[in-house]
C-alpha cells in the first residue's frame, strides 16, 4: 500500500472502493505517521453489505460441514505460510513487538486449528426410545448473518476469535475492523477468498458508531460478537439484544496480580512485567494492580522498578531486539501521563515515571510503576491501558481478595507463591473469570472460553471454545416415530397416559 492510501472494503469476494468524506487515519505508531485512511461506511453502505452476506447464506449453511472446514485447513496453510508478513502488518500498524506479533498470530492460527475441529463439536445428541417407539435428537443449525466487531489492540487475533468459528458453524460473517487497524484483518480477508472460500460468506466493512448501529438494527443480522471497552460493550449488548440478535459482548479490565511473601520475588518480577508492560499494557488480560501481601512491598517495589526501568522501548518496525513498543496514538500517550498526574495528586508515589524524551515521532512512553496506591483511587480502580503498573499493599490474603470483590471488572488475576493453600483460595474466591497461579497472563487458548466477569463482559456464551459452537448455532429438537402399518394407532405416543 503507498503513503496514506483509502483502505478497501471486502464485499463478495472483491475488495471495493466506498464513496465517502469521512475517514479515520491509521498510523504506523512508531513513526507516528500516517499509513493508511479507513473509510467510515454510512448506514446505506453498510446496509448493501448485509444484503450480501444475507444473499450468500442458504448456500453456505446447506454446504457439509466438513467441507467448510477444509477450506479452514487451507486457510490455515495459507496464515502459516504468510505468518512473517502478517506479524509484520501487526507491528506496523499496531506498534507491539515482532515477537508480541508473532504470539498474536500463534493464538490466531490456533483459533483456526479448534474451528477445523467443529464437525466434531456440532454434532448432536440422540436418545432412541425416549418414549414408547420415539426416537428423540437434536442437531445445531447456523443462527444467520454473524457480525463481528473487534478493538485495535489485537488486530488479527480478535477477528480470529470470531469469524472462523461462525464460518465453519455454516453462518455467513461481517467483520468491522478497529478503524484504527483495518490493514491486519484486510489481509486476512485475502487469504480466505484464496482458500476458496465462497464471494460474500465473509466481508469487511469499515466504520464508527453509525456503521455499528447500522448493524445492531438490520433485521438480517441475527448474532453481534463485541470486544472493546467496556462503555461500548454495554452498549452494544443493549441495543443489539433489544433488536432481537444473539449478542456476546466482551469488554474492558482491571486485572490482579496478588504477590504473597513466599513468592519467588525474582520470577515474579519478571511475570508482572512481561504482565503489565507486554503490548504497552494494551491487554485486556494487562497486570494493572500489583498487590503486595505483607513483607514482600518493599523488596518487590525495588526490583520491579529495577527490572521495568531496564527495559528497551523504541520503535519497533526497525528494532525487533525490543523489549516493548508505543502506544496506539497521541491521546493514548497523553492518557498515561494524566493518569501518572492524577496519581501523585491522589497521593501515591511515582515510583518510576516512564515520561522520557524518546527520539523520533513516535507514540512511546516507557513503563511506569506507581507505589502506595490506596484502593479508593482511581488508579486502582479505573482501566488505564497502558504500561502503568500500580501497587497496592495489603496485609494478607483476605485484604487482597477484599479488592477483587470491591472491582467493577473481572477479567483475570493472578497470585504468585509457593503454597497451595492459598493458591486454592484465590482460585475459589477471587472476583474474576480468569484466574493464574503462578502465570502472569491467564488468558486461555482456542480450545477454552474467555470467561470475563462483571463489566468485562455482557451475554451467556463466551467467546473460544465449545462455548463458541454453542453461540454461533442454534439448536433443532426432533420427535420420529415410524408406524408398522397404516393400522397403527395414531395416539400421541409422547402424552398418552399408560397404566403402570
Ligand atoms: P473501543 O470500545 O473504543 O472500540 C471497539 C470497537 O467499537 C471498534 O470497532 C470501534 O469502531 C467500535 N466503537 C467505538 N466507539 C463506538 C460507539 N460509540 N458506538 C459503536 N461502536 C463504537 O475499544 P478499543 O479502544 O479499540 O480497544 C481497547 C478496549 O478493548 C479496552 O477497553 C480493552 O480492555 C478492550 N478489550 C477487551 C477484550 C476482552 O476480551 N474483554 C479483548 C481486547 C480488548
Amino acid at each position: 500500500m503507498t503513503q496514506a492510501e483509502q483502505i478497501p472494503v471486502l464485499v463478495s469476494g472483491k475488495l471495493d472502493q466506498v464513496a465517502t468524506d469521512r475517514f479515520c487515519d491509521v498510523h504506523n505508531p512508531s513513526q507516528g505517521t500516517v499509513i493508511g485512511r479507513t473509510p467510515l461506511c454510512s448506514a446505506e453502505q453498510t446496509a448493501k453489505v448485509v444484503d450480501v452476506a444475507a444473499a450468500a447464506l442458504p448456500a453456505w449453511a446447506e454446504t457439509p460441514v466438513v467441507e467448510r472446514a477444509r477450506i479452514m485447513f487451507r486457510f490455515h496453510a495459507l496464515m502459516t505460510e504468510h505468518r512473517d508478513e502478517l506479524a509484520a502488518i501487526i507491528t506496523r500498524e499496531h506498534g507491539k513487538t515482532l515477537g508480541e506479533s508473532n504470539a498474536e498470530m500463534q493464538r490466531g492460527i490456533e483459533m483456526v486449528e479448534f474451528a477445523s475441529g467443529i464437525p466434531h463439536l456440532i454434532k448432536g445428541e440422540t436418545m432412541p426410545n425416549i418414549a414408547a417407539e420415539v426416537d428423540g435428537e437434536t442437531n445445531r443449525h447456523p443462527v444467520g448473518v454473524c457480525v463481528g466487531i473487534t478493538p485495535y489492540n489485537f488486530p488479527s487475533m480478535v477477528p480470529l476469535w470470531m469469524f472462523p468459528v461462525a464460518i465453519v458453524c455454516g453462518n455467513t460473517f461481517i467483520l468491522k475492523p478497529s478503524e484504527k487497524v483495518p490493514l491486519s484483518a484486510m489481509r486476512l480477508g485475502e487469504l480466505l477468498t484464496e482458500a476458496g472460500l465462497p464471494p460474500g460468506v465473509f466481508n469487511i466493512v469499515h466504520g464508527d458508531k453509525e456503521c455499528v448501529d447500522a448493524l445492531l438494527e438490520h433485521p438480517k443480522v441475527a448474532a453481534v460478537s463485541f470486544v472493546g471497552s467496556t462503555a461500548i460493550a454495554k452498549y452494544v449488548y443493549e441495543k443489539g439484544t433489544a433488536n432481537g440478535k444473539r449478542v456476546q459482548s466482551a469488554g474492558g479490565a482491571k486485572n490482579h496480580l496478588i504477590i504473597m511473601p513466599d513468592a519467588d520475588i525474582n520470577l515474579s518480577v519478571k511475570a508482572l512485567a512481561a504482565s503489565a508492560y507486554g503490548c504497552a499494557g494494551q491487554r485486556c488480560m494487562a497486570g494493572s494492580v500489583a498487590v503486595a501481601v505483607g513483607s514482600v512491598a518493599d523488596p518487590l517495589v525495588d526490583e520491579l522498578c529495577s527490572y521495568a526501568g531496564s527495559l528497551k522501548v523504541g520503535a519497533t518496525d526497525s528494532d525487533s531486539t525490543l523489549d516493548m513498543g508505543p502506544l496506539i496514538n497521541t491521546d493514548a500517550v497523553n492518557r498515561i501521563g494524566s493518569y501518572l498526574d492524577i496519581a501523585a495528586g491522589e497521593g501515591a508515589t511515582v515510583a518510576l515515571d516512564g515520561r522520557q524524551d524518546f527520539a523520533g515521532d513516535g507514540f512511546m512512553v516507557g513503563p511506569s510503576v506507581v507505589d502506595k496506591v490506596q484502593p479508593e483511587m482511581r488508579l486502582a480502580k479505573e482501566e488505564i491501558f497502558g504500561p502503568v503498573l500500580s501497587v497496592i499493599r495489603t496485609d494478607d490474603l483476605e485484604a487482597a481478595i477484599a479488592i477483587g470483590d470491591n472491582c467493577e471488572y473481572g477479567n483475570g488475576a493472578s497470585i504468585f507463591t509457593r503454597a497451595g493453600h492459598a493458591a486454592r483460595e484465590f482460585k475459589r474466591r477471587f472476583n474474576a473469570g480468569m484466574i493464574g497461579i503462578n502465570v502472569g497472563v491467564p488468558a486461555p487458548m482456542a480450545w477454552l472460553p474467555f470467561t470475563g466477569w462483571n463489566h468485562s463482559f455482557f451475554g451467556d456464551l463466551h467467546i473460544q471454545g465449545t462455548e463458541s459452537v454453542h453461540f454461533y448455532t442454534r439448536q433443532k429438537m426432533t420427535l420420529t416415530r415410524w408406524f408398522k402399518s397404516a393400522g397403527d394407532s395414531h395416539l400421541d405416543p409422547v402424552w398418552a397416559e399408560k397404566k403402570p
